[in-house]
């Protein structure tokens, strides 16, 4: 199985190089931001809860994400692999989802990390929060306590993967094309 965890800070573009690596695999993409706002669109308990945190830039609970992310492992046994976009985004969910593909006898292929500064990222969400319909991005306020969020929780996962030896970077700047070109690089060189 190729099984690839997508990282980077809100903004780096994981949603959209998730869509390339789709069409070109043919993998499953389980993106917990999705999952989650699709319980909120539902208007499940679980949503309504997710949404009180997501609306001010906190993650939600592990407990609630694991859950969710074993429940899509369950639901796709015959699967060639997953991307994980926006999950593990602490060392928490890492461990949790290495204890989960252990009991399918499998293991995540690759960390791949989208580099981006912060200007950079702020620029981008503003600019999506204007056509994205998304709470969480029309506000500036919001948006740095996502990406201090990141910081605080969800950097440390990469020190997980790289004692692992399972962590790449690549530079999140520049075309859709010549970012997807590098990461396809990194997925044939594995
Ligand atoms: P982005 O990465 O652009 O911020 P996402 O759609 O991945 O957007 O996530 C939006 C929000 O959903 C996060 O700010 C957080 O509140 C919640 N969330 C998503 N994934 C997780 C996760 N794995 N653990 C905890 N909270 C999460």
């Amino acid at each position: 199985m190729l099984n690839l965890v997508l990282f980077g800070p809100p903004g780096a573009g994981k949603g959209t190089q998730s869509q390339n690596l789709i069409e070109k695999y043919g993998l499953i993409h389980l993106s917990t931001g999705d999952l989650l706002r699709n319980e909120i669109s539902q208007g499940t308990v679980l949503g309504l809860e997710a949404k009180k945190l997501m609306d001010q830039g906190i993650l939600v609970p592990d407990a609630v994400v694991i859950g969710m992310i074993s429940n899509k492992l369950d639901a796709n046994k015959d699967a060639k692999g997953f991307i994980f976009d926006g999950f593990p985004r602490t060392v928490a969910q890492a461990e949790a989802l290495d204890e989960l593909l252990k009991t399918k006898n499998s293991a995540i292929s690759v960390m791949i990390a989208l580099e981006v500064n912060d200007e950079e990222l702020e620029r981008r969400l503003l600019l999506r929060g204007k056509d994205s319909g998304r709470p969480d991005d029309a506000n500036p306020e919001v948006i740095r306590k996502r990406i201090k969020e990141y910081n605080d929780k969800t950097a440390p996962v990469a020190g997980f993967y790289k004692a692992q030896n399972k962590f790449k970077s690549v530079s999140g700047i520049g075309s859709i094309g010549e970012i997807f070109d590098s990461i396809s690089a990194v997925i044939s060189n594995l």
